[in-house]
């Protein structure tokens, strides 16, 4: 049962949205937030509250809760890597992994600070894991006119794990064929395998009317369904009941799982997953990149 002044915890992970999180300006046309807007800011007061239930969510829960994800319904480095570094240094402040999730292509700066905060987690035995968001390895303005481009964010992954941070790579959404080919996806794995040891092939994506029309997907494709997201099944600090929604999820993501593991690394279909496998390979063989 969780209670009101708790968050809702998933396998280990809590993500709360601290209220200093810009909403995303990247406009990606594969994005559902285009249509719905995230809510951004809250007051001192708000922001109180929520660091109340996060601890009041940690001392119930003991030592089950592991992680810490930044918001997966903001890009937290929008207003700059000064702004998005200081969030990760909030998240940190409760003593667990902090995860997050993004598509910046970080400076070289933004990357040492970032290794400085793993740094100072390790000593505790956690983690800053870091997932670099990319639907395709060429670049797409079409489908992210205002994301940082491709090329940039592999960089910065590169940087990252020549760091030591855990990093990954979040392939999502997975896209129709004919929009993304599978060589584009295959071309992402190729050129970021040096670098990185586990990837998260995203299994579905909010599915809408206005998606369909700027892809030009099939509303009837057998692809989309029904989904209901669970209160409790996800770990939303904001959710406040079961949120019915349509998903799309593309028939090759198995294929695109077996190619990564093929290719000797790790393939899994959710990041909680993901971050769980970086964080131990982390702590096992400590910053060494991966090798
Ligand atoms: S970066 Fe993520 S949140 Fe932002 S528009 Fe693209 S898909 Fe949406």
């Amino acid at each position: 049962m969780v209670e009101e002044d708790q968050l809702s915890a998933y396998g280990g992970c809590i993500m709360p949205i601290l209220g200093d999180e810009p909403s995303c300006p990247y406009e990606c046309a594969y994005c559902f937030a285009q249509e719905t807007g995230f809510e951004q800011g809250k007051t001192a007061e708000e922001q109180e509250r929520i660091d109340g239930r996060i601890r009041a969510t940690l001392d119930a829960a003991g030592g089950a809760i592991r992680t810490i994800f930044s918001s997966r319904l903001h890009e937290i480095f929008a207003r700059g890597v000064h702004r998005g570094l200081a969030h990760i240094r909030a998240l940190a402040r409760y003593g667990k992994n902090v995860s997050v999730l993004t598509k910046a292509a970080l400076p070289p700066e933004a990357i040492s600070e970032l290794a400085a905060i793993d740094q100072e987690l390790s000593a505790q035995g956690n983690h800053v894991v870091v997932e670099v968001s990319f639907t395709s390895g060429v670049e797409r303005p079409d489908l992210e006119p205002c994301a940082p481009k491709t090329r940039d964010r592999i960089v910065s992954v590169e940087g990252m794990a020549q760091q030591g941070i855990p990093v990954g790579i979040c392939i999502s959404p997975v896209l129709p064929e004919s929009i993304v080919p599978t060589q584009e996806i295959e071309s992402l794995i190729e050129r970021t395998m040096g670098a990185i040891r586990a990837y998260t092939v995203a299994r579905r994506f909010v599915f809408t009317e206005a998606i369909a029309q700027r892809l030009g997907i099939d509303p009837a494709s057998p692809a989309i369904a029904p989904h209901t997201t669970h209160r409790r099944s996800l770990a939303l600090a904001e959710q406040e009941k079961d949120t019915d929604w349509h998903v799309y999820a593309d028939p090759r993501v198995r294929s695109i799982m077996q190619y990564i593991v093929h290719s000797g690394r790790r393939a899994f279909a959710q990041s909680r997953r993901t971050v769980e496998y970086l964080t131990k390979s982390a702590s096992v063989s400590p910053r060494t990149g991966a090798g």
